[in-house]
């Protein structure tokens, strides 16, 4: 585990080359004008969506009444989560990939540095935003998100030391720790285990599991330059920053939940360095880089084409608030993602970005649904998102929906319910929930107790199903200073 897990393979002089040279390149769409970007976007999507009707009959189907020239996405239907599992054999364009081939691979946890058919990595969503996804990627995808890391993702290519870089680091690889924090195929820090060998010649890697015993004397043996993690694994750690000895450290990198700014804020000042938070969904890794000076993220638009939307899927502009995103995956040929339903609501940035990288920004996101409880602690009433809950419950494969029910201000009631013929890990299941809830603080003060139900309904009243279900409401006798922050909450635009 504590070294690259991806066997060695001989790489030519040749190749190593004609790679570098194509991997420096990707920083060049951060300097495009937008129009210049618009153009290389729209190419794209022209050869794409054409390879998507002639070989994945699911798109052929969807698409026969638009015309075959149309590169006008807002004509195209939205294609949801939903639908993409139920036709999954039909949307992916190579017939030897199939819903029961992936599920067969996935289940033998053997397979996590494997590739797919010696080709594809396949990973997988959890199952409580609906169902699980399954999500096959050829290697233009892994390509590309190892590039982008190693471009517009990194602090030193920046102003005309980018032209050196790459030199340096043949004679200086980087040195990157990467904190796994849960494993199975979880489009997740695993990827790094994907890395093409060539890139191998430019960075040395630490695998570690973020609950090893020794984290802290590997870390500080290793010396990383870079630090990859969730943020609450880094949240966790800076805690320790008196025993942390890590002079090299440029930047830290965080993946795969909502780093909030306070978080940010207390990683940055323990490793005394930028925090770069990377947007991104399962389906789409590469989606963007994080931005060194500001909040949110940049979205890689030359190879990825983000809609904000609102509910009935029209053009939400800049600097207002989607209901929903639509993402166009312009790189995976193998399972087309084409307007592809995202749950997460974002405001893209209105003005040029500081950093020097002129891609455009999402400048706040909010995640999924606002849902929360208020809470007492010791001191006074707090308010305790979905967040925790679904950090801790977004990758327990056999949970495929998890409810939370506040039945007393401090006792909350959480039901999961298991995918057809599994059974949950209950002591798992509390102890990331632990884990959460120690992050915001309030683990000493609620009670919780888990059950599991064969199937969780919907709402009697509104027939919708409810994730956050509050039976006290918000409390009479809140403090006036926390009236704004309830309001913020209840109405998050
Ligand atoms: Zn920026």
């Amino acid at each position: 585990m504590s070294s690259s897990a991806s066997a060695k393979k001989k790489v030519s002089f040749l190749s190593f080359i004609k790679h570098s040279c194509w991997t420096y390149l990707q920083y060049a769409a951060t300097q495009m004008s937008p129009d210049r970007l618009h153009q290389v976007q729209q190419k794209r999507l022209r050869q794409f969506l054409k390879t998507a009707r002639a070989s994945s009959p699911y798109y052929r189907e969807k698409f026969r009444h638009i015309d075959a020239d149309c590169v006008d996405l807002s004509k195209y239907p939205v294609t949801t989560k939903a639908e993409m599992m139920a036709h999954f054999d039909q949307v992916v364009t190579d017939p030897a990939v199939t819903h029961a081939t992936v599920e067969e691979f996935i289940a033998d946890t053997g397979n996590v540095n494997q590739t797919f058919q010696g080709k594809y990595t396949v990973s997988h969503t959890s199952g409580s935003q609906g169902q699980p996804t399954l999500i096959v990627q050829n290697q233009l995808v892994l390509n590309l998100l190892f590039a982008f890391q190693m471009t517009r993702g990194n602090i030193s290519y920046r102003g005309a030391r980018r032209f050196l870089q790459p030199i340096l680091n043949l004679w200086n690889p980087t040195r990157l720790a990467v904190l796994i924090s849960q494993q199975g195929f979880f489009p997740s820090a695993w990827i790094w285990q994907h890395l093409p060998e060539y890139m191998h010649r430019y960075m040395r890697f630490l695998f570690l599991p973020a609950n090893d015993p020794d984290l802290i004397a590997k870390l500080n043996a290793f010396s990383p330059a870079v630090l990859t993690a969730t943020p609450t694994t880094l949240d966790l750690l800076s805690l320790k920053t008196d025993q942390l000895n890590l002079p090299r450290m440029k930047q830290a990198v965080t993946w795969s939940e909502t780093l909030t700014l306070k978080a940010r804020s207390r990683i940055s000042a323990a490793f005394q360095a930028p925090v770069m938070d990377n947007y991104a969904c399962g389906e789409c890794m590469f989606m963007t880089n994080g931005c060194p000076t500001g909040t949110g993220a940049h979205v890689n638009a030359d190879w990825i084409i983000l809609e904000v939307v609102d509910e009935q899927n029209r053009p939400v502009p800049p600097g207002q608030l989607g209901h929903k995103v639509l993402m166009t995956n312009l790189a995976n040929t193998v399972q087309p993602f084409i307007r592809y339903e995202i749950g997460d609501r974002l405001v893209m940035a209105t003005e040029p970005c500081g950093c020097g990288n002129k891609l455009p920004r999402i400048e706040t996101i909010i995640g999924r649904a606002a849902d929360f409880f208020w809470v007492k602690s010791t001191s006074g009433y707090r308010p305790l998102t979905a967040y925790p809950f679904q950090h801790a419950f977004d990758y327990l494969r056999e949970v495929r929906e998890w409810q939370a029910e506040q039945v007393e201000r401090n006792h909350i009631i959480i039901r999961l319910e298991p995918i057809p013929g599994a059974t949950p890990d209950l002591p798992l299941a509390r102890t990331r929930l632990d884990e959460r809830l120690t992050i915001t603080g309030l683990l000493h003060d609620i009670q919780i107790t888990f059950e599991v139900v064969p199937q969780l309904t919907t709402d009697a009243h509104s027939a919708k199903f409810r994730r956050m279900i509050s039976r006290v409401g918000v409390p009479a006798d809140l403090e006036p200073s926390l009236q704004n922050i309830a309001a913020d909450l209840e109405h998050p635009q």
